[in-house]
């Protein structure tokens, strides 16, 4: 199983400034096998970042951060995954600013998967539980339901195609009171995300699918994520703008998987 390092940037960054970011990231990271860096920059910069990649492209690969589920047609404003076809391998779908400042629901979130996997795009499907939820118990409950919320349509064979983040909300760093997640909390949602692949599509199956860790990840605790069994690599938001904290947790994730 490849490790993930997966940089979200969220609505930062400007065409310019993540061009600036690129350079850098192109000249100091080095490839790995079975290492995979992706980062997610804001729709507008992916043209451009993909041509400054060039032959790059195996090293660093592109993601959405968003797109809409229908292929094309009359949706002002909005821009399909069918359109990112050939400029991304990844797109981020089901992230909890998209279900909580967004309003998106399970429905929409299935829709975006299977678009996904019908135009050869790799899912980067997020699930995680509020403060609320946790503090009433119901993290279990709402992991379930995100989950199978999301791969509803999805058979063992596409299930293969996709990659699922527990992002617990709480502990995201752009969350109003952000906490850091322990890590053996954290190793026990990763326990039941698995529990639940395993039980609906068999334990080779459960067994293909990465799972990523993210929240409030940086360069000192993300050594203490990586290492947690089940997880295969981890989505990073706040410390993803600065190149050289990306660079460092590639480093060590590099270090991890020696
Ligand atoms: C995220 O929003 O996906 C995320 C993990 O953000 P941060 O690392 O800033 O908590």
């Amino acid at each position: 199983m490849k490790t993930y390092i997966v940089g979200n940037w969220k609505m930062n960054l400007t065409i310019g400034d993540g061009s600036i970011y690129l350079n850098k990231l192109i000249r100091r990271i080095k490839p790995a096998k079975n290492l995979e860096v992706v980062i997610a920059p804001s729709l507008v910069s992916l043209q451009p970042l993909s041509l400054q990649l060039g032959r790059n492209h195996s090293k660093i690969r592109l993601a959405a951060q968003n797109f809409y589920s229908k292929d094309f047609g009359a949706y002002t404003g909005e821009v399909s995954i069918a359109q990112l076809r050939g400029l991304v391998d990844y797109a981020i779908v089901g992230h909890s600013e998209r279900r909580y400042v967004f309003g998106e629901q399970n429905r929409d979130i299935r829709a975006k998967v299977a678009a996904a996997i019908r135009n050869g795009i790799t899912p980067i499907i997020c699930i995680g539980e509020t403060e609320n939820e946790r503090t009433y118990g119901e993290t279990a409950d709402v992991l379930r339901d995100q989950l199978f919320g999301a791969l509803a349509d999805i058979d063992a064979e596409d299930v293969k195609k996709c990659i699922i983040a527990y992002e617990p909300v709480w502990a995201i760093s752009s969350t109003h009171s952000a906490k850091l997640a322990a890590p053996d909390e954290v190793a026990a949602s990763v326990r039941l995300i698995r529990e639940q692949l395993k039980a609906t599509y068999g334990a080779k199956v459960e067994q293909e699918v990465p799972l990523l860790y993210g929240g409030s990840v940086n360069p000192d605790n993300a050594g203490a994520y990586l290492t947690i069994s089940g997880i295969n690599g981890l989505l990073i938001g706040g410390s993803s703008l600065i190149s050289d904290h990306f660079t460092d947790i590639i480093e060590l994730a590099k270090k991890v998987m020696a």
